[in-house]
Protein backbone atom coordinates (compact mmCIF):
# COMPACT_ATOMS: atom_id res chain seq x y z
CA UNK A 1 0.00 0.00 0.00
CA UNK A 2 1.22 3.42 -0.51
CA UNK A 3 1.96 5.87 1.68
CA UNK A 4 -0.03 9.24 1.83
CA UNK A 5 1.91 12.43 1.55
CA UNK A 6 0.63 15.59 3.51
CA UNK A 7 1.19 18.83 2.62
CA UNK A 8 1.89 19.69 6.32
CA UNK A 9 4.67 17.06 6.32
CA UNK A 10 6.14 18.81 3.14
CA UNK A 11 5.89 22.16 4.45
CA UNK A 12 7.01 21.04 8.18
CA UNK A 13 10.17 19.46 6.62
CA UNK A 14 10.71 22.56 4.09
CA UNK A 15 10.33 24.67 7.67
CA UNK A 16 14.14 22.90 8.71
CA UNK A 17 15.37 24.42 5.69
CA UNK A 18 17.62 27.77 6.53
CA UNK A 19 17.98 31.00 4.35
CA UNK A 20 21.79 30.67 3.14
CA UNK A 21 23.66 32.66 5.76
CA UNK A 22 20.29 32.92 8.08
CA UNK A 23 18.79 31.45 11.14
CA UNK A 24 15.30 31.70 9.68
CA UNK A 25 13.91 29.30 7.27
CA UNK A 26 12.87 29.31 3.60
CA UNK A 27 8.58 29.10 4.94
CA UNK A 28 8.94 31.87 7.13
CA UNK A 29 10.36 34.25 4.73
CA UNK A 30 7.84 33.15 2.65
CA UNK A 31 9.51 31.19 -0.14
CA UNK A 32 7.55 28.73 -0.48
CA UNK A 33 4.33 29.54 -3.18
CA UNK A 34 2.90 26.42 -4.06
CA UNK A 35 3.50 22.55 -3.04
CA UNK A 36 2.06 20.05 -5.14
CA UNK A 37 1.36 16.44 -4.52
CA UNK A 38 1.11 13.74 -6.61
CA UNK A 39 1.29 9.93 -5.58
CA UNK A 40 4.92 9.92 -4.60
CA UNK A 41 5.83 12.92 -6.09
CA UNK A 42 6.05 16.49 -4.35
CA UNK A 43 6.54 19.26 -6.57
CA UNK A 44 7.40 22.80 -4.90
CA UNK A 45 7.06 25.90 -6.48
CA UNK A 46 9.21 28.92 -4.53
CA UNK A 47 10.30 32.58 -5.41
CA UNK A 48 13.35 34.47 -4.32
CA UNK A 49 15.01 37.91 -5.32
CA UNK A 50 18.49 37.36 -5.49
CA UNK A 51 21.65 38.32 -7.52
CA UNK A 52 23.45 35.40 -6.19
CA UNK A 53 23.35 32.05 -7.91
CA UNK A 54 24.54 30.35 -5.32
CA UNK A 55 21.50 31.22 -2.90
CA UNK A 56 18.76 29.18 -4.85
CA UNK A 57 20.97 26.17 -5.58
CA UNK A 58 21.90 25.52 -2.17
CA UNK A 59 17.69 25.86 -1.18
CA UNK A 60 17.01 23.86 -3.95
CA UNK A 61 19.22 20.77 -2.68
CA UNK A 62 18.68 21.43 0.65
CA UNK A 63 15.20 21.36 -0.06
CA UNK A 64 14.95 18.21 -1.85
CA UNK A 65 16.90 16.28 0.69
CA UNK A 66 14.78 17.56 3.56
CA UNK A 67 11.59 16.84 1.23
CA UNK A 68 13.10 13.27 0.09
CA UNK A 69 13.71 12.46 3.74
CA UNK A 70 9.49 12.17 3.69
CA UNK A 71 8.51 8.18 4.23
CA UNK A 72 6.71 7.42 1.00
CA UNK A 73 8.85 9.99 -1.07
CA UNK A 74 9.81 8.89 -4.34
CA UNK A 75 10.57 12.02 -6.54
CA UNK A 76 11.45 15.65 -5.47
CA UNK A 77 11.01 18.33 -7.92
CA UNK A 78 11.92 22.27 -6.79
CA UNK A 79 11.43 24.98 -9.20
CA UNK A 80 12.56 28.85 -8.27
CA UNK A 81 11.26 31.68 -9.92
CA UNK A 82 14.72 33.90 -9.54
CA UNK A 83 13.87 37.88 -9.51
CA UNK A 84 16.79 40.21 -9.95
CA UNK A 85 16.81 42.77 -6.90
CA UNK A 86 15.50 46.05 -7.17
CA UNK A 87 17.98 48.53 -8.22
CA UNK A 88 17.11 51.44 -5.65
CA UNK A 89 16.20 51.67 -1.80
CA UNK A 90 13.63 53.97 -1.27
CA UNK A 91 12.96 56.08 1.56
CA UNK A 92 11.02 54.48 4.23
CA UNK A 93 9.14 57.65 5.96
CA UNK A 94 7.99 59.80 4.04
CA UNK A 95 9.78 62.82 5.71
CA UNK A 96 12.70 60.93 5.29
CA UNK A 97 15.40 62.03 2.01
CA UNK A 98 18.29 59.95 0.73
CA UNK A 99 21.86 61.54 0.76
CA UNK A 100 22.56 62.08 -2.86
CA UNK A 101 25.43 59.63 -4.04
CA UNK A 102 25.10 57.19 -0.99
CA UNK A 103 23.20 53.93 -2.16
CA UNK A 104 22.50 52.66 1.61
CA UNK A 105 22.90 54.08 4.92
CA UNK A 106 22.90 52.44 8.05
CA UNK A 107 22.30 53.08 11.20
CA UNK A 108 23.80 51.12 14.08
CA UNK A 109 21.87 51.58 17.35
CA UNK A 110 21.90 50.10 20.71
CA UNK A 111 19.45 50.50 23.54
CA UNK A 112 22.05 51.08 26.08
CA UNK A 113 25.42 52.67 25.90
CA UNK A 114 28.62 50.89 26.59
CA UNK A 115 27.50 47.24 25.13
CA UNK A 116 30.16 48.07 22.08
CA UNK A 117 27.99 49.75 19.66
CA UNK A 118 30.85 51.84 18.39
CA UNK A 119 33.53 48.84 18.64
CA UNK A 120 30.70 47.26 15.97
CA UNK A 121 29.83 50.35 13.95
CA UNK A 122 33.75 50.54 13.28
CA UNK A 123 34.83 47.17 12.27
CA UNK A 124 31.31 46.79 10.15
CA UNK A 125 32.93 49.72 8.38
CA UNK A 126 36.09 48.41 7.99
CA UNK A 127 34.65 44.78 7.14
CA UNK A 128 32.48 46.53 4.04
CA UNK A 129 35.49 48.63 2.98
CA UNK A 130 37.54 45.02 3.20
CA UNK A 131 34.83 43.64 1.04
CA UNK A 132 35.51 46.36 -1.54
CA UNK A 133 32.52 49.00 -1.09
CA UNK A 134 33.03 52.04 -0.49
CA UNK A 135 32.17 53.28 3.08
CA UNK A 136 31.77 56.32 5.19
CA UNK A 137 31.23 56.19 9.17
CA UNK A 138 29.48 59.35 10.37
CA UNK A 139 29.20 59.33 14.23
CA UNK A 140 25.72 60.60 15.46
CA UNK A 141 26.84 60.29 19.00
CA UNK A 142 27.52 64.00 19.73
CA UNK A 143 27.59 63.58 23.62
CA UNK A 144 30.39 61.11 23.77
CA UNK A 145 32.05 60.58 19.55
CA UNK A 146 34.16 57.46 20.27
CA UNK A 147 35.10 57.27 16.05
CA UNK A 148 38.04 60.04 16.62
CA UNK A 149 39.86 57.56 19.24
CA UNK A 150 38.97 54.03 17.62
CA UNK A 151 40.77 55.71 14.32
CA UNK A 152 43.49 57.57 16.60
CA UNK A 153 42.26 60.91 14.73
CA UNK A 154 41.87 64.43 15.63
CA UNK A 155 42.56 65.91 12.42
CA UNK A 156 40.43 68.67 11.76
CA UNK A 157 38.45 68.94 8.68
CA UNK A 158 38.62 70.91 6.27
CA UNK A 159 35.24 73.35 5.74
CA UNK A 160 34.55 75.15 2.41
CA UNK A 161 33.78 79.14 3.78
CA UNK A 162 31.75 79.55 0.42
CA UNK A 163 30.35 76.11 -0.38
CA UNK A 164 29.67 75.58 3.40
CA UNK A 165 31.08 71.93 2.19
CA UNK A 166 32.41 69.78 4.96
CA UNK A 167 35.16 67.54 3.68
CA UNK A 168 35.08 64.12 6.18
CA UNK A 169 38.44 62.58 7.28
CA UNK A 170 39.93 59.86 5.23
CA UNK A 171 41.24 56.90 7.21
CA UNK A 172 42.52 53.14 6.32
CA UNK A 173 40.12 53.66 3.19
CA UNK A 174 37.25 55.13 4.76
CA UNK A 175 35.21 58.46 4.95
CA UNK A 176 34.85 59.79 8.11
CA UNK A 177 33.09 62.37 10.35
CA UNK A 178 32.86 63.05 14.09
CA UNK A 179 32.16 65.60 16.76
CA UNK A 180 35.12 64.67 17.94
CA UNK A 181 36.91 66.27 15.25
CA UNK A 182 34.98 69.90 16.00
CA UNK A 183 35.90 69.79 19.60
CA UNK A 184 38.66 71.38 21.06
CA UNK A 185 40.69 68.20 23.10
CA UNK A 186 37.61 65.89 23.10
CA UNK A 187 35.39 68.31 25.64
CA UNK A 188 32.25 66.96 25.42
CA UNK A 189 29.13 68.54 23.75
CA UNK A 190 26.95 70.48 26.06
CA UNK A 191 23.80 70.64 23.22
CA UNK A 192 19.87 70.69 24.00
CA UNK A 193 17.89 68.71 21.20
CA UNK A 194 17.52 71.13 18.28
CA UNK A 195 21.12 71.92 18.54
CA UNK A 196 21.79 68.12 17.95
CA UNK A 197 18.91 67.73 15.45
CA UNK A 198 21.10 70.78 13.29
CA UNK A 199 24.11 69.25 13.89
CA UNK A 200 23.46 65.62 12.71
CA UNK A 201 21.50 67.33 9.45
CA UNK A 202 25.04 69.27 9.03
CA UNK A 203 26.42 65.95 9.34
CA UNK A 204 24.29 64.35 6.91
CA UNK A 205 23.76 66.77 4.06
CA UNK A 206 26.88 69.31 4.43
CA UNK A 207 29.82 66.77 4.82
CA UNK A 208 31.07 66.16 1.16
CA UNK A 209 30.54 62.10 1.33
CA UNK A 210 30.89 61.56 -2.55
CA UNK A 211 29.89 58.44 -4.12
CA UNK A 212 29.54 55.66 -0.96
CA UNK A 213 28.15 52.17 -1.06
CA UNK A 214 27.15 52.51 2.39
CA UNK A 215 27.52 55.26 5.23
CA UNK A 216 26.96 53.70 8.55
CA UNK A 217 25.64 56.25 11.35
CA UNK A 218 26.77 54.82 14.94
CA UNK A 219 23.85 56.70 16.49
CA UNK A 220 24.05 57.53 20.28
CA UNK A 221 22.69 55.02 22.79
CA UNK A 222 18.93 55.15 23.79
CA UNK A 223 15.73 55.78 22.01
CA UNK A 224 14.68 58.81 23.16
CA UNK A 225 13.73 61.61 21.22
CA UNK A 226 17.69 62.84 18.88
CA UNK A 227 17.57 58.93 17.58
CA UNK A 228 13.73 59.31 16.54
CA UNK A 229 14.17 62.46 14.91
CA UNK A 230 17.56 61.37 13.45
CA UNK A 231 15.94 57.95 12.17
CA UNK A 232 13.02 59.93 10.80
CA UNK A 233 14.91 62.32 8.85
CA UNK A 234 17.23 60.34 6.82
CA UNK A 235 16.49 57.35 4.64
CA UNK A 236 17.40 54.65 6.22
CA UNK A 237 17.87 51.26 4.32
CA UNK A 238 18.27 49.44 7.81
CA UNK A 239 18.85 49.28 11.47
CA UNK A 240 21.26 47.42 13.30
CA UNK A 241 20.67 46.41 16.65
CA UNK A 242 24.02 45.82 19.00
CA UNK A 243 23.31 44.08 22.29
CA UNK A 244 25.41 42.35 24.80
CA UNK A 245 23.30 38.69 25.66
CA UNK A 246 22.40 39.66 29.24
CA UNK A 247 18.41 40.42 30.02
CA UNK A 248 19.08 43.79 31.20
CA UNK A 249 20.58 44.99 27.93
CA UNK A 250 18.05 42.84 25.68
CA UNK A 251 15.34 44.75 27.53
CA UNK A 252 17.05 47.98 26.14
CA UNK A 253 17.45 46.38 22.89
CA UNK A 254 13.89 45.40 22.25
CA UNK A 255 13.10 49.00 22.63
CA UNK A 256 15.38 49.83 19.82
CA UNK A 257 13.94 47.55 17.68
CA UNK A 258 10.35 48.35 18.31
CA UNK A 259 11.71 52.23 17.61
CA UNK A 260 12.76 51.45 13.86
CA UNK A 261 9.93 49.08 13.46
CA UNK A 262 7.48 52.24 14.26
CA UNK A 263 9.43 54.36 11.72
CA UNK A 264 9.37 51.32 8.86
CA UNK A 265 12.64 51.02 8.94
CA UNK A 266 13.80 47.21 8.65
CA UNK A 267 15.62 46.09 11.36
CA UNK A 268 18.64 44.23 9.66
CA UNK A 269 19.18 41.85 12.17
CA UNK A 270 20.77 41.72 16.06
CA UNK A 271 25.00 41.51 16.63
CA UNK A 272 25.04 40.51 20.06
CA UNK A 273 28.83 41.53 21.69
CA UNK A 274 30.54 40.09 24.46
CA UNK A 275 28.94 37.15 23.60
CA UNK A 276 31.43 34.58 25.73
CA UNK A 277 34.89 34.72 26.41
CA UNK A 278 37.31 31.82 24.90
CA UNK A 279 40.20 31.48 27.06
CA UNK A 280 43.66 31.85 25.12
CA UNK A 281 45.67 29.17 26.95
CA UNK A 282 42.51 26.14 27.12
CA UNK A 283 40.50 27.57 24.26
CA UNK A 284 37.79 26.91 26.58
CA UNK A 285 34.55 28.96 25.97
CA UNK A 286 32.82 30.98 28.86
CA UNK A 287 29.46 32.24 28.46
CA UNK A 288 30.06 34.78 30.95
CA UNK A 289 26.49 36.66 30.47
CA UNK A 290 24.21 33.79 29.93
CA UNK A 291 24.10 31.86 26.43
CA UNK A 292 21.95 32.16 23.59
CA UNK A 293 20.15 35.37 24.76
CA UNK A 294 20.47 37.23 21.58
CA UNK A 295 19.16 34.30 19.47
CA UNK A 296 16.42 34.28 21.44
CA UNK A 297 15.96 37.07 21.27
CA UNK A 298 16.22 37.63 17.65
CA UNK A 299 13.82 34.78 17.25
CA UNK A 300 11.40 36.17 19.57
CA UNK A 301 11.47 39.40 17.28
CA UNK A 302 11.46 37.99 14.06
CA UNK A 303 14.80 39.51 12.72
CA UNK A 304 17.81 37.72 12.36
CA UNK A 305 20.98 37.15 14.56
CA UNK A 306 23.44 38.93 12.45
CA UNK A 307 26.38 37.55 14.73
CA UNK A 308 28.10 37.12 17.59
CA UNK A 309 31.48 38.79 18.87
CA UNK A 310 33.63 37.57 22.21
CA UNK A 311 35.24 39.52 24.74
CA UNK A 312 38.15 39.46 22.86
CA UNK A 313 41.04 41.54 24.64
CA UNK A 314 42.92 42.56 21.29
CA UNK A 315 39.38 44.03 20.07
CA UNK A 316 39.08 46.50 22.81
CA UNK A 317 42.89 46.73 23.12
CA UNK A 318 43.00 47.85 18.78
CA UNK A 319 39.70 49.73 19.42
CA UNK A 320 42.03 51.99 22.05
CA UNK A 321 44.92 52.14 19.92
CA UNK A 322 43.22 53.67 16.86
CA UNK A 323 43.33 50.64 14.80
CA UNK A 324 39.95 48.64 14.56
CA UNK A 325 40.59 45.12 15.18
CA UNK A 326 39.36 44.27 11.72
CA UNK A 327 42.28 46.32 10.29
CA UNK A 328 44.99 45.24 12.96
CA UNK A 329 44.10 41.76 12.63
CA UNK A 330 43.19 40.93 9.22
CA UNK A 331 42.64 37.27 8.69
CA UNK A 332 41.97 36.86 12.29
CA UNK A 333 39.27 35.48 14.47
CA UNK A 334 37.17 38.35 15.18
CA UNK A 335 38.09 40.05 12.18
CA UNK A 336 36.75 36.79 10.07
CA UNK A 337 33.46 36.83 12.30
CA UNK A 338 33.22 40.70 11.28
CA UNK A 339 33.31 39.94 8.06
CA UNK A 340 30.59 37.39 7.92
CA UNK A 341 28.46 39.84 9.97
CA UNK A 342 28.59 42.13 6.83
CA UNK A 343 28.25 39.37 4.30
CA UNK A 344 24.77 39.14 6.56
CA UNK A 345 24.27 42.53 6.40
CA UNK A 346 24.68 42.54 2.73
CA UNK A 347 22.21 39.84 2.49
CA UNK A 348 19.86 41.17 4.33
CA UNK A 349 19.81 44.37 2.79
CA UNK A 350 19.34 42.34 -0.27
CA UNK A 351 16.22 40.45 1.08
CA UNK A 352 14.77 43.08 2.93
CA UNK A 353 14.03 45.55 0.11
CA UNK A 354 13.47 42.93 -2.42
CA UNK A 355 11.84 39.51 -1.72
CA UNK A 356 9.04 39.09 -3.57
P1 LIG B 1 29.25 51.89 23.01
O1 LIG B 1 29.45 52.53 21.69
O2 LIG B 1 28.10 50.93 23.02
O3 LIG B 1 29.19 52.85 24.16
P2 LIG B 1 32.01 51.02 22.76
O4 LIG B 1 32.09 50.43 21.41
O5 LIG B 1 32.55 52.39 22.96
O6 LIG B 1 30.52 50.95 23.32
O7 LIG B 1 32.72 49.99 23.75
C1 LIG B 1 32.86 50.26 25.14
C2 LIG B 1 34.19 49.64 25.60
O8 LIG B 1 34.11 48.23 25.49
C3 LIG B 1 35.40 50.09 24.77
O9 LIG B 1 36.51 50.20 25.61
C4 LIG B 1 35.60 48.93 23.81
O10 LIG B 1 36.95 48.79 23.37
C5 LIG B 1 35.18 47.74 24.66
N1 LIG B 1 34.65 46.65 23.84
C6 LIG B 1 33.62 46.69 22.97
N2 LIG B 1 33.41 45.48 22.42
C7 LIG B 1 34.35 44.65 22.96
C8 LIG B 1 34.66 43.25 22.80
N3 LIG B 1 33.96 42.48 21.97
N4 LIG B 1 35.69 42.75 23.52
C9 LIG B 1 36.39 43.54 24.37
N5 LIG B 1 36.15 44.84 24.57
C10 LIG B 1 35.13 45.40 23.88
Amino acid sequence: MNTIIHEAQVRSQLASVRYPGFSRDIVSFGLVKEIRIEGSTVQIQMALTTADVAVPQKIKADSEAAVQAIPGVENVIVRIDIHAPAKAVTAPAATAAGIPGVKHVIAIASGKGGVGKSTVASNLAMALEQAGRSVGLCDCDLYGPSVGLMFGTSERPYADTETGQIQPIEKYGLRLMSMGFLLEDGAPAVLRGPMVTKYTQQFLRQVDWGDLDFLILDLPPGTGDIQLTIVQTVALAGAVIVTTPQEVALIDARKAVSMFQKVNVPVLGIVENMSYFQCPSDGKRYDIFGSGGGQREADRLGVRLLGQIPIDIATREAGDRGLPVTAADRGGAVAGQFEEIAKALMRGLEMEHSLV
